[in-house]
């Protein structure tokens, strides 16, 4: 086995800066060998690529930089444009993608702005594309939205929809567009029918789009736990349950996959 990709986590939060390497470590014990930190403002994105540059042992890491929608939720719109020009200016070729950003209507519910979410989208799309790297999206109940606004586009980079829980009727059409999906430990638990549907389906009608993730520190193995990046081994034996399949090759494939799509790569149409 090629050995486990965490596609998608926060290794820089503080809630690490305890154990970090301690927490590195576990998560070699458990096989993963290579972790995508996201990024979610300008400050983090910063601190993940010093994360990413500071790892020592046998797992490689690397960082993204990227303004999560609830973080562009707390700025009026002459700091966005201030938090969108220091997110560019601060690029410096190391990064695996940007990322993460995206729409969450939560977040507009309590109190964010549905308007200045989607103008970060659409910036931070357009960096992705001119800097030929891929994007890692944040969606939460806007899939509709996000696949209308991707629609109306002329050019798309690569984009993964991280700890994908979305509509299932809209994933050919994210596929069509150059969308990957990517599940985390919701997967380890019981129940989540759709979620696994889900899975299975892209699994066997595009075996190149999915990824795996721990999403650490949040969404732990259980209720109330850090996640860290070792759970992927957890999440890596439900899948292979969820699929019928052994966990040596969801190893294999996720971690191809996710290989592919954090590589260098242009715009996708
Ligand atoms: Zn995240």
């Amino acid at each position: 086995m090629s050995g486990l990709f965490d596609a998608h986590c926060h290794l820089d939060f503080d809630a690490f800066d305890e154990d970090r390497a301690a927490v590195l470590v576990r998560a070699e014990a458990a096989g993963v060998r290579e972790i995508v930190i996201a990024g979610v403002d300008p400050d983090g994105s910063a601190r993940a690529r010093e994360v990413a540059r500071a790892a020592l042992g046998g797992v490689r890491v690397r960082a993204c930089a990227g303004l999560h929608p609830w973080w562009v939720d707390r700025l009026d719109d002459d700091g966005l444009d201030a938090a969108l020009a220091r997110l560019r200016d601060e690029l410096t070729g190391e990064e695996a993608a940007i990322g993460e950003f995206g729409l969450d209507a939560a977040s507009v519910s309590r109190g964010g702005s549905a308007a200045r979410q989607e103008r970060a989208l659409g910036a931070q799309l357009d960096l992705a594309c001119a800097r030929g790297l891929p994007a890692v999206l944040h969606v939460v109940r806007c899939h509709d939205r996000l696949l209308e606004l991707l629609r109306a586009r002329d050019v798309l980079p690569r984009f993964l929809l991280h700890g994908w829980s979305g509509p299932e009727h809209l994933m050919p059409h994210l596929v069509a567009l150059g969308g990957w999906f990517s599940f985390g430990p919701r997967v380890t638990r019981d129940g989540h029918a759709k979620l696994k549907r889900s899975l299975r389906w892209v699994a066997s009608e595009h075996p190149g789009r999915w990824l795996i993730e721990t999403d650490a520190p949040d969404a732990g193995l259980s209720p109330g736990a850090r996640g860290e990046p070792g759970d992927l081994a957890a999440v890596a034996a439900a899948v292979a349950v969820a699929l019928c399949r052994d966990e040596a090759s969801v190893g294999d494939v996720t971690s191809r996959n996710a290989e592919t799509f954090y590589s260098d790569g242009a715009a996708w149409h």
